[in-house]
């Protein structure tokens, strides 16, 4: 199991702001930014240890940082009163070694929590629950359907799970902490000088390491 931690609010969105959920980095720092509609949801990465160091700093220090790193927000950064609009979230990656019992199937983060990186957890949830459908419910209509039925789910399904979470380590391991500790992450140069390279990981965390089709 890997924890990573992060400072997550919610600004206001405005018509005029860009129309994507994006990322920006500098060096030292990393804010993720998912569009909401009404409202930006943000992610501030945190380095290892320091939330604290940065709630001694005051809210102020924070404010201005996030209007530095995203300067199209300072004009509503103080929206963020005090601490109590953000919070200290704690992200998980882990798998369960066996992912059903009799009479029980675990998909989904119930059977492997995923981090937010790369916002792929949705899809390998859905993507656990298409292949369930298509390997069970022939067997669950015609009521024949057995333990060893359902082990066949993790089975299909545990390979691209850890390939994704594998993935998703490696950019909250390598690139992140780089980044926070204001380097060059070697990954991002390559991926910045080798415009075909990019294709990769986009294609793998955009469709998925196995994508599945509804048979049934
Ligand atoms: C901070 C954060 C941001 C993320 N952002 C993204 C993102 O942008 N895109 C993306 O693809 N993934 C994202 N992820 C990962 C994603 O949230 C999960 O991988 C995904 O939600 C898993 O879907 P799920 O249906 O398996 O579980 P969940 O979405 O957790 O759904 C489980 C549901 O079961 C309900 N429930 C729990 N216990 C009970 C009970 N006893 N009775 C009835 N209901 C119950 C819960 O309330 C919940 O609604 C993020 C994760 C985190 C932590």
């Amino acid at each position: 199991m890997r924890r990573w931690m992060f400072f997550w609010f919610k600004l206001p969105r405005k018509d005029s702001d860009p129309d994507e959920s994006f990322g920006r980095i500098a060096p030292g720092r990393m804010l993720a930014m998912i569009d909401r509609g009404a409202y930006w949801q943000c992610g501030c990465v945190i380095p290892k240890g320091g939330a604290e160091e940065l709630r001694q700093k005051g809210i102020d220090a924070f404010r201005e940082s996030i209007a530095r790193l995203t300067p199209f927000l300072a004009d509503r950064v103080d929206t963020l009163k005090d601490w109590t609009n953000v919070s200290l979230l704690t992200v998980q990656v882990n798998r369960l070694k066996k992912w059903s019992r009799p009479g029980l199937l675990c998909i989904g983060d119930a059977a492997h929590a995923m981090s937010p990186v790369g916002g792929v957890g949705v899809n390998l949830a859905i993507q656990d629950a298409v292949a369930a459908a298509n390997l069970l419910g022939a067997k669950l209509r015609g009521n024949s359907l057995s333990d060893a039925d359902v082990a066949v789910v993790q089975r299909r399904r545990e390979f691209p799970t850890r390939v994704t979470q594998a993935i998703q380590l490696f950019i909250q391991n390598r690139v992140v902490r780089s980044v926070l500790a204001a380097e060059a992450p070697l990954a991002l140069r390559l991926l910045n000088a080798m415009p075909l390279l990019r294709r990769l990981p986009a294609r793998l965390m955009g469709l998925g390491v196995r994508p599945e089709h509804i048979e049934t």
